[in-house]
């Protein structure tokens, strides 16, 4: 069997710093297919990867320690060329332009059936529990995974697998009450602003965003927010509802903070929704009554389905890539690149091009 020389970025442990390691992979057999990586972008869910767990607020976290196994490589929101592919990979062809879905269930259980792979307790996805996109090659088990990209720029289309995948999902729990009303966006990081972004292409009202950095709020406003507002501004609900000009109902949070979530239950009014799809982590009190009265939705978001992806795929094929910075760095610039990302310094997704 022939085997491939690569280079991947290597995590060995939590806390750690990753390394560039040079290794062979096999060729692929059966259903799978070998992917020549041309765009792999840094997600704020790898910086979680690498510590080791998520933040539960109160001093409780929730470890990954059960569900990666060392030396792993990180990177789930990918790009590439297919290069090989076993004999029984189907529908893959040698030298297609692919985005990659990392979100690989067991296939077996009522949610996989159901096509919520992103859900499966049991997740082999690339990039956590098995080896992802930051590598000049990853290796895919099935060429279902694969969707065709046609001649768009794959370091721009890279992020559509995580933040692209993950907003599309969550923007489509609001269905189609933001045609009219204003979105209320948390935090204009990689999702936010990609957020920002699909719903242009998307065609919705435009949003307003809430975001404590003023760089990134130029983003949004750049991107097409009708409104950037600083949540540490003495009036910022009396702002925020005024830049909605009605009644708020529809809040998508991409940060995942006690605070944001807070702020969101106090600005809600009755028959809205909240999603929440941000992880950065924390806690928060919850007046229960408050959540009848006002007959509101708090809904959770995690990534989203295949077919979803697919049905973005053809929405940015149709109506263009949506309007974001995109930073691109070499394979061996990833941990600096993650460092960066943590730091909170960047604007816009950084992608590696290896
Ligand atoms: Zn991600
Ligand atoms: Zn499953």
């Amino acid at each position: 069997m022939t085997a491939y020389r690569t280079r991947s970025i290597q995590l060995h442990d939590f806390g750690t710093p990753p390394t560039l390691t040079q290794h062979e992979i096999d060729a692929p057999t059966g259903s799978e297919v070998l992917v020549r990586v041309t765009g792999a972008g840094v997600c704020h869910s790898d910086l979680h990867l690498q510590d080791g767990y998520y933040d539960l607020g109160g001093g409780e976290h929730l470890s990954f320690r059960q569900r990666v196994t060392f030396p792993v490589t990180p990177g789930h929101e990918i790009s590439g060329v297919v290069v090989a592919r076993g004999e029984d990979a189907t529908g893959a062809t040698i030298g297609q332009n692919v985005l990659v879905c990392p979100w690989v269930g067991c296939g077996d259980c009522p949610r996989c059936v159901r096509g919520y792979e992103n859900l499966c307790s049991n997740s082999r996805f690339l990039g956590v529990n098995r080896d992802g996109g930051y590598a000049e090659h990853v290796l895919v088990p099935h060429s279902r995974y694969l969707i065709d990209l046609g001649d768009l720029d794959p370091a721009r289309a890279a992020p559509l697998t995580c933040s692209g995948l993950t907003t599309y999902s969550a923007i489509g729990k609001f269905g189609s009450e933001l045609d009219e009303e204003p979105l209320v966006i948390f935090g204009a990081g990689g999702l936010g602003l990609m957020a920002v972004g699909l719903l242009a292409v998307m065609g919705k009202a435009r949003p307003v965003v809430v975001e404590i950095d003023p760089e990134r709020r130029s983003a949004a406003l750049a991107a097409g927010a009708r409104a950037a507002i600083d949540p540490t501004d003495r009036d910022a609900d009396e702002q925020i509802r005024a830049a909605v000009g009605g009644p708020v109902l529809a809040i998508l949070d991409v940060v995942g903070a006690g605070a944001t979530f807070a702020q969101s239950y106090r600005l809600i009014e009755k028959g809205g929704r909240i999603v929440i799809a941000g992880l950065l982590g924390g806690d928060t009190r919850v007046q229960v009554p408050l959540i009848p009265m006002r007959s509101i939705s708090i809904e959770g978001s995690y990534i989203g389905k295949l077919d979803e992806l697919r049905e973005l795929v053809t929405l940015v094929r149709t109506h263009g890539l949506p309007d974001i910075p995109v930073h691109t760095r070499e394979l061996h610039e990833a941990p600096q690149a993650m460092d960066e990302l943590r730091s909170g310094s960047v604007v816009g997704r950084f992608v590696l091009v290896p």
